[in-house]
């Protein structure tokens, strides 16, 4: 019975039928999958579903995405523990709690102060040092902290910012969501000594980026 399950437990089995099961084969991921309390980055009330097969919100129409995602998109940045890495889109800041034990430094944007406050917070309240929050438009990524050897993006762009392209080092990779309302494909990015190449991952749906190279509200 689900009830009498700890959050260990239940993360456990998160990590076994959500994520092991469809393929995420980084041990380093799912180890850290396995270790980060997802619920301590949501409200209570929804602490009940906090290991289920779903996205959850986070505050301002926003949302924490499916663990499977958050695996997916972590793995495809195959980080060996010494990068430094930009995430835009901090919400709940459960992502950067992922990439933290996975890289050696964090950069995460959020455009609501309120969710970058409570994301610095739940951080603070798990010994997480090494990631920093920051209150900006990240559609043109954090150039002062750059070079990245990983970029994330966790929110929908209508096209791939050439800022973040701009911002990754000879061989990072960055991972974002492209299209619009009705459908988006995860893109892979790696850069190389001349140019990028691009793959396309998988179909997504994630909430709208905002900002300079992201969706108008009456676009999207
Ligand atoms: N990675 C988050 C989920 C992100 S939801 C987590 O682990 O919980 C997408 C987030 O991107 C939202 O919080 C939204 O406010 C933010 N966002 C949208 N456009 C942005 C922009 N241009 N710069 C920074 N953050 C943005």
């Amino acid at each position: 019975m689900e009830e009498n399950l700890t959050f260990y437990e239940l993360r456990q089995r998160m990590v076994d039928e959500q994520i092991q099961a469809r393929g995420i084969r980084d041990p380093r991921v799912l180890e850290v999958m396995r270790q980060v309390p997802r619920h301590l980055f949501i409200a209570s009330e929804y602490w009940e579903g906090a290991y289920a097969d779903t996205p959850l919100p986070t505050g301002y129409g926003q949302t924490i995405s499916q663990p499977y995602i958050v695996a997916l998109m972590t793995s495809l940045l195959h980080l060996q523990g010494d990068e430094t890495v930009l995430e835009v889109g901090t919400g709940s800041g459960y992502q950067a709690a992922i990439l933290s034990h996975l890289a050696r430094r964090v950069y995460t944007v959020e455009v609501y102060p309120d969710l970058a406050e409570r994301a610095r917070h739940a951080l603070a309240e798990l010994g997480v040092t090494n990631v920093q929050v920051h209150v900006t438009d990240g559609s043109t990524g954090l150039p002062e902290w750059g070079p990245y050897q990983g970029i994330l993006v966790t929110a929908a762009a209508p096209e791939t910012p050439m800022p973040l392209l701009e911002q990754l080092a000879v061989g990072g990779r960055l991972v974002l969501p492209v299209g619009n309302r009705q459908g988006q494909n995860l893109q892979l990015w790696e850069r190389r000594p001349v140019g990028w190449e691009m793959d396309e991952i998988a179909p997504v749906a994630f909430v709208p980026l905002r900002g300079k190279y992201g969706w108008k509200d009456e676009e999207w």
